[in-house]
């Protein structure tokens, strides 16, 4: 297969489809991004990388942060944690906080805000540097140590963060969070602030198309039963209220961030990122709902 022609053909489709959406503007720092960046990286799980477009930009990978996060918490809570976050599907937008109140406090799945607080302050009782932890498994998945959160991003975040602190609050409220919700914001903002190129992403993201190995280090990270499962739920969960249509159009396991950043995996065969800073109304990429779109149409593969 000549993944590089065809990535290359996609993104020249897609760019004469007048697709713009629009940047997030409910994070300030957010709306300065450029809406014409578009760059897709496609690494197989033998190592070899496709690329086109801007593929060497960082951005913030935003809600993508709550993959990495669930792998890190699941192996060591095991199925503890699925009775402080379900699996299943909200249909709901990613920051709502509608279903928590008549579900008693406890997230549908770790993809949405409430459930991915949830994940992070597991993460931050059992670490004293939470975020210093969650960098140090997103570095050695990527091979490098040059990955950090943007300052500005996460600042400005947090200077607008009431909804997710009254998710936290509330949740709080049914002894569904131990941290104090300060200091769990303030976690969960700098790791969505955390900035990647899309060939550090995709390199990262090989960890759930390689059988939750670390290809760089070989290191088993995560069981085959944990990365099937940790594949479902983005299958199912990962584009919130659009999680339907994605598998629908795209069918394959991944996750979207108001970054314009779209995550996926062919399971044995590639992880593949798309970012273009647009979003549609509910959150996700345009031109990466797109571009993936047309990559399983033309492939002729997915996970169907
Ligand atoms: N940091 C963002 C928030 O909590 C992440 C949301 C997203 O990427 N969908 O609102």
């Amino acid at each position: 297969m000549d993944y590089q022609k065809l990535i290359e053909e996609i993104h020249a489709e897609v760019e004469q489809m007048n697709l713009h959406g629009q940047v997030a503007t409910y994070i300030p720092e957010l709306a300065k991004m450029d809406l014409h960046k578009f760059g897709i990286s496609l690494i197989t799980t033998q190592g070899e990388e496709f690329k086109v477009g801007h593929t060497n930009d960082k951005f913030s990978i935003q809600s993508i942060s709550k993959v990495f996060t669930l792998a890190m918490v699941f192996p060591k809570e095991k199925d503890n944690l699925w009775k402080r976050v379900g699996v299943e599907p909200s249909g709901n937008a990613f920051n709502s906080l509608a279903q928590l109140e008549y579900e008693n406090g406890v997230p549908r799945n770790p993809l949405i805000n409430a459930g991915a607080l949830v994940v992070t302050d597991l993460l931050r009782s059992k670490e004293p540097d939470a975020l210093g932890a969650i960098l140090g498994f997103i570095n050695r998945l990527a091979g490098t140590n040059q990955i950090i959160p943007n300052k500005d991003i996460a600042q400005s975040e947090l200077n607008h963060s009431s909804r997710n602190k009254a998710l936290a609050h509330f949740m709080k409220s049914f002894g569904n969070i131990t941290s104090p919700v300060n200091e769990l914001i303030e976690t969960y903002c700098y790791q969505c602030a955390i900035e990647m190129t899309a060939s550090e992403l995709a390199q990262a993201f090989l960890l759930f198309a390689n059988h939750g190995i670390n290809s760089l280090t070989e290191q088993q990270l995560l069981t085959l039963s944990q990365t099937k499962r940790i594949n479902a739920i983005m299958q199912t969960c990962g584009f919130y209220d659009e999680a339907g249509e994605f598998a629908f159009k795209v069918g394959l396991p991944g996750k979207s961030g108001v970054g314009g950043g779209i995550a996926a995996v062919l399971p044995n065969q590639f992880s593949v990122v798309v970012w273009s800073p647009g979003l549609n109304a509910k959150g996700n990429s345009l031109k990466g709902m797109k571009a993936l779109e047309l990559l399983t149409t033309k492939l002729g593969h997915s996970v169907f």
